[in-house]
C-alpha cells in the first residue's frame, strides 16, 4: 500500500496473481472450497476462493495483501512499507534468504537462493532448518487468524518455500492447530501446492472461462470497480 493510501501497481499485481493461484488450486487442483492460498515469495500474499467458487477481492481489489499484518515475533524488523514487524518482512522467502546471508540470485543462476536453501535443508543444516521453521511458525500465526475469519476448508501453501514442504507445512499446521479453535479446524486441510510452476496462469485461464478475463474485466479487477450487474 502506498503512502497515498491507494495500493501500488506492484502490490495489486501480486494480489491479483495470488488470487489466480488460489482459483487454480480450486479448479485444476480440485481442492475443496472455501480455499485460502498463501503464497510465500518475495512477500506474503493470500487469495481466497469462496464456497461459491468466486475470488474474494474486497472493496478495492486489495484483499489478501497479508504481508503487512504484524507478526507475533515481528519485533522491530523494518518492512519496505515503512512499518515495523510486518510478517512479510520477517517470514517471506526473501526474508529467510536475507537472514541466512544467501543471495537471491547470481549472474549465473536467477534461482540461486531457492536452490541453495533447498540444498542446506536437504543437508539438515540446523541454521537453515531453524530459519524455515521459524518463518513457517510466524506465517502460521497469521494463517490461524485468517482461519478464524474465513473458516476455509483448505489452506494451500505456495511459493519457493513450499518446495520444502515437510518442514514448512508441519510448522504452519502446528501454529494453526495450536491457535485456531476446533470448530474452524476439524475439517481443515493444510497442504503444500501440488501444482507446478504456472498455477497463476492456469487460474487466469479459469477466469477466462468465466468471461471475466476480458480487458474490461482485468481493469475492473485492478481498479476494484464492480462488475456490470453486480449487486454490491
Ligand atoms: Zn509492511
Amino acid at each position: 500500500m502506498s503512502r497515498s493510501g491507494s495500493p501500488s501497481t506492484a502490490t495489486m499485481s501480486a494480489v491479483f496473481y495470488v488470487n489466480l493461484m488460489a482459483l487454480d488450486e480450486a479448479v485444476r487442483g480440485g481442492m475443496d472450497t472455501p480455499l485460502l492460498c498463501i503464497k510465500i515469495g518475495s512477500g506474503i500474499g493470500a487469495g481466497l476462493v469462496t464456497a461459491d467458487g468466486d475470488v474474494h477481492r474486497g472493496a478495492d481489489g486489495a484483499a489478501g495483501d497479508i504481508g503487512h499484518i504484524r507478526a507475533v515475533g515481528g519485533h522491530n524488523v523494518l518492512c519496505a512499507c515503512g512499518n515495523v514487524g510486518c510478517v512479510g518482512a520477517l517470514a517471506s522467502h526473501r526474508a529467510v534468504l536475507r537472514g541466512l546471508g544467501i543471495p537471491e540470485s547470481t549472474d549465473d543462476d536467477p534461482l540461486h537462493g531457492t536452490r541453495e536453501l533447498a540444498r542446506r535443508i536437504a543437508d539438515s543444516d540446523p541454521t537453515a532448518l531453524h530459519a524455515v521453521r521459524q518463518a513457517a511458525t510466524e506465517t502460521g500465526e497469521v494463517v490461524a487468524m485468517l482461519v478464524h475469519m474465513f473458516n476455509p476448508r483448505t489452506v494451500v501453501l505456495a511459493g519457493p518455500l513450499s518446495e520444502l514442504r515437510d518442514d514448512l507445512v508441519s510448522a504452519v499446521r502446528a501454529a494453526v492447530y495450536q491457535r485456531a479453535l476446533p470448530l474452524a479446524t476439524r475439517k481443515l486441510t493444510i497442504t503444500a501446492t501440488q501444482l507446478q510452476g504456472t498455477s497463476g496462469l492456469h487460474g487466469g485461464v479459469a477466469l477466462a472461462a468465466r468471461d471475466v478475463f476480458s480487458p474490461a474485466g482485468i481493469a475492473r479487477l485492478l481498479t476494484g470497480e464492480p462488475e456490470p450487474g453486480a449487486g454490491g
